[in-house]
């Protein structure tokens, strides 16, 4: 066959299959259309899974009548000037409505504010029909009908009904997060509607938009962002280390208010709660970055979900840096929601207290406390309302019948107290000691428990996650502060890779001496490591070397390199801290607690579990119905 040149329409299809995935994507660019368009509602219908039908409505600028067809044209569009590098708005590439029209049955309605009356368009599998005149008030609405029915191969992936309905909702709340000043409605044949009512453009208003898409609990067990590097700005919410989900689908990030899905930030966030996270368990997080536009390339993917940082290494450094102190500035926060569900476990009456395992107050309240927080919790369905306790975890935490067996069992058994010395109450130092954030150590209890006194509160500290704490915490430093030990290879190790990653290496390699790598040029297309850092042991140099290649080609770091011998850190911690079990002097307990007073990040323990519990007086009181 001879070359020939592709039909406008075939042009077109193509285009669709990289910008038109589902009808997920259908909706994504239409609603991105509309607040383009500065609409302050958006309205989404659907039927069939969106492969029926998709309707979305504005409030918008609208199109003026001579420019319908253009609308529909490809390669037009009325939001990029001269400067690719200056991209302020979601669309730019003049290719989602021709893409669309050439794959399904495509209306616009439209009118403008100054137009007196509405005009329309269509365009059916490519066809364009004329424009005619049409009554719809100002603002613009976008119909389309038997989406991919001129392209049956892409019809025959789609996956029912459900499946494609759920994927749509998720794109709306993506993308509404990122608009807290707009009304946002979908309603669907089934039942995933969304109404999410207007909220305004403040941190607050943000904030509120977020709880209505993910939950009222977020906002309660999480932390606020806020950090600024070398004119990168990030704000937002991450949840305290005790709230986390199995996956990690709830992890929202935007640049510059354009929901993207980016290996560098989730590897970011991942990095930033490696120490208070267990492996198999993800953040809840909504990051928002706003950098200048041209240090941002959102032109990589026609479904433009991915950028490229022009500095890697700063956006990583400024995630990482920012969540891990907003983490350490939190470690009491941490501890009071987890009071929240012991105190709801204190509650009489309340049924099902988890007795597995050893008597071990953790793991039910921190259980009662996940399944209060992944519930969703509607006070008004609560079997019994909780005493009105004051600060926000405790009604959801008691509500989800997070307590014991019996009614009225207390949780401590009433066991003779540690021993006599233990009792350092009474002296002048222990006095001035209830002012501490963890008071006064009062006494031991199941060996493993420091029961402290503060002027207004009762502190329980578990002795043995506090101390691998601070171990953990000290021998970080320590590794951190010089030069990593590290240990000669009998014989080099050579490692033949493709020549970019051997030079990015290479480029590397001062930094990679100082945790104990010490590796250097062989030749084109390889490497020679000599040492390697000796807190490894025998480790495959080879993985560690290509992981080491592919994330500085990823995020130009070696936060890899850095993860691992944490993660050692972590470990020898675990083994070198105090067990449970030991008996404390009442000087070794104060002493204890001041070092965690004084330690960023003492809060939780490494695997993400609080170090110590805070029962405020007062609710103790309300307990006792005192109050
Ligand atoms: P892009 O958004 O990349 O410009 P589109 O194909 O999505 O490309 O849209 C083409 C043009 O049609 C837009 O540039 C805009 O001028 C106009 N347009 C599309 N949808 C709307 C809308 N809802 N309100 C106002 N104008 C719209
Ligand atoms: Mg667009």
């Amino acid at each position: 066959m001879p070359i020939r040149q592709l039909s406008e329409t075939m042009i077109n299809q193509i285009a669709a299959g990289e910008v038109i995935e589902r009808p997920a994507s259908v909706v994504k660019e239409l609603v991105e259309n509309a607040l383009d368009a500065g609409a302050s509602r958006v309205e989404i219908v659907t039927a069939g899974g969106g492969l029926n039908l998709i309707r979305v409505t504005d409030d918008g600028s609208g199109i003026p009548e001579p420019e319908l067809s253009l609308a529909i044209a490809r390669h037009c569009t009325s939001k990029l000037a001269e400067d690719i590098n200056d991209i302020r708005s979601l669309g730019f590439r003049g290719e989602a409505l021709p893409s669309i029209g050439s794959v399904s049955r495509l209306s616009i309605r439209s009118r403008t504010a100054s137009g007196d009356s509405a005009a329309e368009i269509g365009i059916e599998g490519g066809r364009v029909l004329p424009v005619r005149p049409a009554a719809a008030n100002r603002g613009t609405t976008v119909e389309v009908r038997d989406l991919f029915f001129a392209t049956p191969a892409r019809l025959k992936f789609m996956k029912g009904e459900r499946a494609e309905s759920s994927a749509t909702s998720d794109v709306v709340k993506r993308i509404a997060i990122a608009f807290p000043a707009v009304r946002f409605t979908l309603a669907g044949s089934d039942r995933s509607t969304l109404d999410l009512p207007a909220t305004d453009d403040s941190p607050e208003g943000s904030l509120r938009r977020v709880a209505q898409v993910m939950g009222a609990e977020f906002p309660d067990n999480s932390i606020a962002i806020d950090a600024m590097r070398e004119g990168v700005r990030l704000t937002g919410h991450v949840s305290i280390p005790s709230f986390t989900r199995a996956n990690a689908l709830q992890q929202y990030a935007y640049v510059n208010g354009r929901p993207v899905r980016d290996k560098l930030i989730a590897g970011a966030i991942r990095g930033a709660f490696a120490d208070v996270l267990p492996r198999d368990r993800h953040a809840v997080t909504v990051l928002f970055l706003s950098l200048d536009p041209a240090i941002v390339d959102v032109n990589v993917h026609p479904a433009k979900a991915d950028v490229r940082f022009r500095d890697p290494g700063l956006v990583r450094g400024l995630i990482v840096g920012a969540i891990r102190q907003a983490l350490a500035d939190a470690g009491i926060r941490s501890a009071t929601t987890g009071a929240a569900g012991m105190m709801a476990a204190f509650r009489p009456g309340a049924a099902s207290y988890d007795h597995g395992g050893p008597a071990n107050g953790h793991r039910s309240y921190e259980a009662a406390y996940r399944a209060s927080g992944s519930a969703g919790f509607d006070p008004a369905r609560s079997p019994q309302r909780p005493l009105d306790m004051q600060f926000g975890g405790f009604e959801r935490a008691g509500a989800k019948n997070g307590g014991f067996g019996e009614p009225g069992q207390a949780a401590f058994d009433t066991g003779p107290l540690a021993s006599a010395d233990a009792r350092a109450g009474q002296s002048e130092a222990a006095e001035t000691l209830l002012g501490a954030v963890l008071g006064a150590a009062r006494a031991q209890v199941h060996e493993n428990y420091i029961v402290a006194q503060t002027r207004d509160s009762l502190v329980i500290v578990d002795q043995h996650a506090a101390h691998e704490r601070l171990v953990y915490e000290a021998l970080k430093n320590a590794l951190h502060s010089r030069p990593v030990p590290s240990q000669m290879l009998l014989l080099p190790e050579i490692i033949d890779l493709p020549e970019e990653d051997a030079e990015r290496l290479a480029m590397h390699s001062e930094t990679l001496a100082r945790f104990g790598l010490g590796i250097e040029r062989f030749g084109p297309g390889a490497v020679a490591v000599r040492e390697t850092p000796s807190m490894l042991g025998e480790t495959n140099v080879q993985q560690l070397v290509r992981d080491l290649a592919d994330e500085i080609a990823d995020n130009d770091t070696v936060e890899t390199l850095k993860e691992r011998l944490d993660k050692i850190a972590a470990t020898m911690a675990c083994h070198g801290s105090v067990r449970s079990g030991r008996l404390l002097k009442a000087e070794e307990m104060n002493a204890l607690l001041r070092q965690m007073e004084a330690t960023p990040g003492s809060g939780t323990c490494n695997h993400g579990r609080p170090t110590y519990i805070e029962l405020k007086l007062a609710d103790i009181e309300r307990l006792f119905g005192r109050r």
